[in-house]
């Protein structure tokens, strides 16, 4: 496994990391033995970054994820979790909320500390309150010793640009742009870089739609990037291999991104990923993609308040 600097952190992260939204049956239901053997592949295949929420299930991956950490010795991970989103129209960034919010996921997690504490979604929230009253209540959480860094994270890269340019923060993580059909995300690459700030991208499958199986009834891609990505599919498997594969080994491939969070419930296909990790991008492959997604490059769906979208 490859390890690269979570910017100003100084963390050492796994380029490939663990996402455990689907601890919380995010994408179909999920036993605790399954999480149990994720999380064990996961460290022995030397992933040691895991991301979680509050939200994922409505908290019921962190709760999964607590139980599957019983026992795990805290040096062997960097752990992320999240505040302010709290279902699926549900936020709430009041420093009050978020502070109590922490103790109640080091709970559900049973740890002491969380190595990252994220905004959730910022663009869901007014930025104003995230940069003048969320980011300074997880700057006193930070005090207390429950937490050592601060991230925000969301899906239109403007909320970044926007609150740090007013804000301390010493990661973001993007999600679902940098990958086959959106790389989007290497635009914001200079300024996070001249900052120090920990770049974290997560959903490299762009949450199911880079599959064999297609994304799932929720996901928000609009039908031309749907049917882009089972053409996509589809060359692959003419060329014997799996969108999957092409699609992880892309996003692992720019060391300027620390880390890329995938996440699974299945213990195959995080070892899959990791040994995928290690193998050459196959780059003609990668042209031949390239040239399906180009009608659709870099197009996105709406996410948050529309003062808050690109
Ligand atoms: P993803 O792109 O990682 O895709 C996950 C899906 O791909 C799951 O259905 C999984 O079973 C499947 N998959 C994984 N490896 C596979 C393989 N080898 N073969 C076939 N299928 C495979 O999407 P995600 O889980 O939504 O994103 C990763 C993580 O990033 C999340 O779990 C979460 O921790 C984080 N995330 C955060 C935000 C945010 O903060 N707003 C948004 C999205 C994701």
């Amino acid at each position: 496994m490859e390890y690269r600097t979570l910017g100003k952190t100084g963390l050492r992260v796994s380029a490939l990391s663990l996402g455990t939204s689907p601890f919380g049956g995010v994408f179909g239901e999920v036993e605790f033995e399954a999480c149990k053997r994720c999380l064990d592949t996961a460290l022995d295949w030397g992933i040691n970054f895991i991301d979680c929420s509050p939200f994922y299930g409505l908290t019921k991956a962190e709760t999964m994820l607590g139980r599957t950490l019983r026992g795990v010795a805290r040096e062997k991970y960097w752990l992320a979790t999240k505040v302010g989103r709290t279902g699926e129209a549900d936020f709430d960034f009041s420093a009050a909320r978020v502070t109590r919010s922490v103790d109640e996921s080091l709970a559900r997690l049973g740890v002491d500390f969380l190595d990252i504490i994220q905004c959730h979604d910022i663009e869901f929230g007014d930025l104003n309150q995230i940069v003048e009253e969320t980011l300074p209540a997880l700057r006193e959480v930070v005090k207390s010793g429950k937490a050592r860094f601060v991230g925000i994270t969301g899906l239109p890269l403007r909320v970044f640009r926007d609150v740090i340019a007013r804000a301390e923060v010493d990661t973001i993580l993007s999600y679902c742009h940098f990958c086959l059909s959106d790389t989007t995300l290497e635009t914001l690459i200079p300024t996070l870089q001249s900052r120090e700030i920990g770049v974290i991208s997560a959903a490299p499958l762009a949450m199911g739609l880079l599959t064999r199986g297609g994304a799932p009834g929720w996901h928000p891609a609009p039908e031309s990037i749907r049917d882009a990505c089972r053409h996509a599919a589809q060359v692959c498997a003419q060329r014997g291999t799996s969108i999957e594969r092409l699609a992880v080994q892309f996003a692992l491939n720019d060391p300027d991104i620390a880390t890329t969070l995938v996440g699974s419930s299945r213990s195959e296909e995080i070892e899959q990923n990791a040994r995928w990790a290690q193998e050459p991008l196959d780059e003609e492959l990668l042209s031949e993609v390239e040239a399906v997604f180009a009608p659709i490059k870099n197009q996105t769906w709406p996410s948050g308040r529309a003062e808050n979208d690109d």
